[in-house]
């Protein structure tokens, strides 16, 4: 399968490139991203042929449908690293909560957060192209908190790679921030950034476009790449949960096959909903798309009015940090999908020069008939935390701003799969501030607090971090970025 541009070619990038070249280089053409050139067609006969498939099975199908250019054994290395989640038989459980609404539980890896599901199988994938091409990468990743230590995680020994990988100093939580900073292998470097998550991002997207930078690293026999969720290698695994959850609501006779399901996604940077969105193009039965969002209610208002705007926005801390994000990346591709480059390209300049753009009547109309939006701020989210909680389920922040578009988005009484993309360790002190009102706790007390309250153990994996050596300790300005990468190199 080939790649295009969605933007169209400005004469200096191919205008096609294969799987392993749109993860080594993700960015085309004016600024735009590779995508595929078609999908393959999943539906009821692919469904059918996978009811009792294992997850790795049901991953190794999918990806062969898309015939991408990487070897068979790789692929099975990749997909081996599932096998390290809580259940290795069923890394992605899908539970019953209540009525029609089962929750995909996306955060069984070893982070505790669903950016394992792509980031675990893409650093073997990324590791093992740069050894055939006998190259050597550098990784950049800005993180608020999930992909950093995920990145980490996945790259950590691997040959052929470096990562740096900066965060906010005191915008993360421990737990995250420990994630990080316990890391401890020569190939990585964790660097704290004072400052907020838009100065991290914004110092990571001068340095990938940087030409001295990149000069610079060249002279050192390093090339540059970038793991965030635009990276076709990431979001080709997160098509897969979503044909696993809709197999496993099948299994568990909540549905027959081929009934229609809405997936209910909480969104930031639209990767998870890209993936459930090209799920249900592939021929998954899928009623719509609903698109939870936090205060950061970007989405919600695209999705509602058309209207695209930044002017005089800025972020809003909430609650569910993962999607406090005004430039909502992956919205691009499915433009790419309905409208074509042209108009992509239009949209996407429009919010670079005017900070805003509004689709047309028609154009919403087709998004509106994909995808329906609502956000969800804190104060209802720690309702439904507790409220779920009193139910006997216990979530995270981002899996609630779900269940408030569960209660509004839905116009027919069709089951509902909500993803979960954060275990209740990551985000304790608001859980905890949501069950028994204690305020601004320490994440370690926080944990023992939820513990107790619902009568389980803090996993070890995560109460080990606070004993754990503190081996990153760089903290700098972020005039100072660049300089410290090119230390650490
Ligand atoms: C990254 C993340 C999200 C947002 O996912 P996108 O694919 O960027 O939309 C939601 N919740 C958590 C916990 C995350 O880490």
């Amino acid at each position: 399968m080939k790649f295009i541009e969605t933007r169209g070619n400005d004469g200096s990038h191919p205008k096609s490139v294969s799987f392993s070249e749109a993860i080594l280089a993700p960015i085309s053409s004016f600024g735009g991203i590779y995508s595929p050139e078609s999908l393959p067609e999943l539906g009821e006969t692919f469904l059918n042929a996978h009811l009792t498939s294992d997850y790795k099975t049901l991953a190794r199908a999918v990806l062969t449908a898309f015939e991408i250019d990487i070897e068979a054994d790789i692929i099975d290395k990749a997909l081996s690293l599932y096998d390290a989640f809580d259940d290795p038989k069923n890394p992605v459980p899908v539970v019953k909560v209540k009525d029609d609404l089962y929750v995909s539980e996306l955060w069984h890896g070893p982070t505790r957060a669903f950016k394992d599901m792509a980031l675990q199988p893409f650093g073997t994938v990324l590791s093992s192209i740069a050894q055939s091409r006998n190259e050597n990468y550098l990784i950049l990743a800005a993180t608020s908190g999930d992909t950093g230590p995920a990145a980490l995680e996945t790259f950590k020994n691997q040959a052929n790679v470096r990562v740096a990988c900066m965060y906010p100093d005191g915008g993360t939580s421990d737990v995250q921030r420990l994630q990080m900073v316990t890391e401890d292998a020569n190939n990585l470097k964790v660097i704290g950034v004072k400052g907020d998550f838009d100065d991290t991002q914004n110092a990571l997207k001068r340095l990938l476009a940087s030409d001295t930078f990149k000069n610079t690293l060249k002279e050192k026999n390093i090339l540059l790449s970038a793991a965030n969720s635009v990276n076709f290698g990431r979001i080709i695994f997160q098509t897969i949960y979503h044909i696993h959850s809709y197999l496993e609501l099948v299994r568990q006779n909540a549905i027959t096959m081929g009934e229609k399901v809405y997936l209910n996604v909480p969104s930031g940077n639209f990767g998870n909903a890209l993936g459930g969105y090209y799920a249900m193009k592939m021929g998954l039965p899928v009623e719509k798309i609903l698109i939870a969002s936090n205060n950061n209610n970007i989405l919600t208002r695209l999705i509602n009015t058309g209207a695209y705007d930044l002017r005089d926005s800025a972020v809003i801390p909430t609650t569910s940090p993962a999607m406090d994000i005004l430039k909502s990346s992956n919205i691009e591709r499915i433009f790419f999908d309905l409208f074509g480059e042209a108009r992509t390209k239009e949209l996407m300049f429009q919010l670079d020069n005017e900070k805003h753009y509004q689709l047309s009547d028609g154009e919403l109309k087709q998004i509106q008939s994909i995808f329906s939006a609502d956000f969800c701020d804190d104060d209802e989210g720690k309702q439904y935390i507790k409220d779920a909680f009193a139910s006997g389920y216990l979530m995270d922040p981002h899996t609630a701003t779900c269940f408030k578009a569960y209660d509004t988005c839905r116009d027919k009484p069709l089951k509902t799969i909500v993803y979960s993309t954060a275990e209740w360790t990551k985000f304790s002190p608001v859980i905890a501030n949501a069950l028994t009102g204690e305020v601004d706790a320490q994440d370690i007390d926080a944990l023992k607090s939820i513990a107790k309250e619902a009568g389980i153990e803090i996993p070890a994996i995560i109460s080990g971090l606070f004993e754990k050596e503190i081996t990153q300790k760089t903290i700098i300005e972020k005039d100072q970025i660049e300089a410290e990468i090119l230390s650490f190199l």
